[in-house]
C-alpha cells in the first residue's frame, strides 16, 4: 500500500502542506528542527490514531493555534492498496471551555472515506512500521516496551486482537481498584469473579495470539539478523509468559487456576499480578539473554531486526506492504547495515527516509529515490 497524497492543517510545526507523495523511495532531508519526524508522526498518527510520541493529543496541535476561536488541526491521506483508493481524515478540536492550550483537551475525530469511524476500524487501512533510534529501548528499556512491540504488530493485522487488548487494559484498570476496596474492607472479595472472567477472557486471546505471532515473527528476524551479521549471530525471540499452555482453552484454565493461587497475593498489593501485562519477550542471541548482555551494537542490530521481521511478517500475513518509516536511522548504522536496511526499502511499496544529510545515501540509491528538502515546516521536492 502507499500514500498518494498528504494534506497537514495546523500538525505540529505545519501550518498548511499539501504533497502528493509517490510508491517507492522518498528521502526527507533537513536540518534538525525542521519537521521530519512531525511528518513521519503524522503518517504514523493516520495509520494508527495514536502518535508514537505525544503524550496528549494538544501538543500535536501547532502552537500558532494558541488564542484562536476553535483551534483545530486536521490530517488526511489518500491510500491505494490492492482492494482500491481510500480516504482516511483525522480531525482534533479544542474542546470548548478551555482557553489555554496548554490545558485544552482535544476532540479526535476519525473518518474513513467521509464517514464517522471508530479508532479500532482503522486497522488494516494504512500499514506502517516505524524505525527510529529510540527503538533500541525495545531491546535495552522495560518488558512494557517489547510487549509494546508485540502488541503492536499484533493490532495491526488483528482488530479482534486490538479490541480485546483494549478491553483488557479496562478491566485492569478495574481490577486493581476494586483489589485496593477489598484490601481496605470495603468490597468483597466475591466480586472479583465478574472481573476475573473478563480477564481471563481477553488475556487468553491475548496469550495465544502473542504466542502464535512471535513464533513465526522469530524466525524471519532470525533469518534477517543473519544477513545483517554475515552469518555470526543467531537471534532468537522467545514469548516469557506467566501463564502456561499454547491452546486458548489451555491457556483459559491455567490463568484460572493462577488467578485463584495468586488472590491474596493480588488483594495484599492491590494490584492485577497474573496476566498478560506481566509478560515479556526475551531476546537471544546464541542463547544469551541480549537485554541484559547485549552491547549497544548488538541492541541496534538486533532493533532493526525485529522492526524488519514486523514489516515482513505483516506483509506476508495480510498481502498488503506495510509502508516503511525510517526516521533518522542511517547515521547510526555502519554501512554494511545501513547498505542492507536501503536495500530492503526495495521490497515495499512505499518507505519514507529521513536524513539530516545526503551523504547518508549512497549516489545510486539517491537516483532511485523521489527526495524532497523539509525547512521550517514546508517541503520542496529536490532534484
Ligand atoms: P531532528 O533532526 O532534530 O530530529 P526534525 O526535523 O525531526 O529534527 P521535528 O521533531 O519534526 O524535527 O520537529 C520540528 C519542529 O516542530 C521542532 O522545532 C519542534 O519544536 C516543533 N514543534 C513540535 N510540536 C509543535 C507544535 N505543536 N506546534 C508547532 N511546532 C511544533
Ligand atoms: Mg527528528
Amino acid at each position: 500500500m502507499y500514500i498518494s497524497h498528504l494534506s497537514l492543517t495546523n500538525f505540529r510545526n505545519y501550518t498548511t502542506q499539501e504533497i502528493d507523495l509517490p510508491v517507492g523511495a522518498i528521502v526527507l532531508c533537513g536540518d534538525n528542527a525542521q519537521g521530519k519526524t512531525n511528518f513521519l508522526e503524522a503518517i504514523y498518527l493516520l495509520a494508527t490514531s495514536k502518535s508514537p510520541r505525544a503524550s496528549a493529543d494538544r501538543e500535536l496541535v501547532n502552537w500558532s493555534t494558541k488564542g484562536q476561536d476553535m483551534p483545530f488541526s486536521r490530517l488526511s491521506a489518500d491510500v491505494s492498496d490492492r482492494n482500491g483508493a481510500v480516504q482516511v481524515e483525522i480531525v482534533l478540536t479544542a474542546q470548548p471551555g478551555g482557553d489555554d492550550l496548554e490545558q485544552d483537551r482535544f476532540q479526535k475525530r476519525i473518518k474513513v472515506n467521509g464517514l464517522a469511524r471508530r479508532a479500532t476500524d482503522l486497522i488494516g487501512v494504512i500499514r506502517v512500521v516505524m524505525f527510529d533510534p529510540h527503538d533500541t529501548d525495545i531491546v535495552s528499556g522495560s518488558p512494557a516496551l517489547r510487549r509494546r512491540y508485540l502488541d503492536a504488530t499484533n493490532s495491526q493485522i488483528d482488530p479482534v486482537y486490538l479490541r480485546n487488548l483494549q478491553q483488557y487494559n479496562k478491566v485492569i484498570v478495574q481490577r486493581n481498584s476494586l483489589l485496593r476496596m477489598i484490601k481496605e474492607n470495603r468490597a468483597h472479595s466475591d466480586e472479583l469473579e465478574f472481573w476475573d472472567e473478563q480477564l481471563i477472557e481477553t488475556g487468553a486471546y491475548i496469550i495465544e495470539k502473542r504466542l502464535q505471532n512471535i513464533e513465526k515473527m522469530s524466525l524471519i528476524a532470525g533469518e534477517i539478523h543473519q544477513q545483517l551479521t554475515n552469518e555470526t549471530e543467531k537471534l532468537e525471540a522467545v514469548y516469557l509468559e506467566s501463564i502456561s499452555g499454547k491452546t486458548a482453552q489451555d491457556i483459559t484454565s491455567s490463568f484460572r487456576e493462577s488467578l485463584k493461587r495468586a488472590q491474596r497475593q493480588e488483594i495484599a498489593r492491590g494490584l492485577s499480578v497474573v496476566g498478560p501485562h506481566r509478560d515479556d519477550l526475551r531476546l537471544l542471541v546464541d542463547g544469551v539473554n541480549m537485554c541484559i548482555y547485549g552491547s549497544r551494537g548488538q541492541h541496534r542490530t538486533i532493533a532493526l531486526s525485529l522492526k524488519l521481521a514486523q514489516a515482513k511478517y505483516i506483509h506476508n500475513t495480510t498481502g498488503d506492504s506495510p509502508i516503511l518509516l525510517l526516521d533518522d536511522v542511517l547515521s547510526e548504522l555502519d554501512s554494511e547495515r545501513r547498505r542492507h536496511l536501503l536495500n530492503t526499502t526495495k521490497n515495499y511499496q512505499q518507505a519514507v527516509i529521513t536524513a539530516t544529510d545526503w551523504d547518508h545515501f549512497d549516489a545510486g540509491f539517491l537516483t532511485t529515490a523521489v527526495k524532497f528538502t523539509v525547512s521550517s515546516g514546508t517541503l520542496e521536492k529536490t532534484q
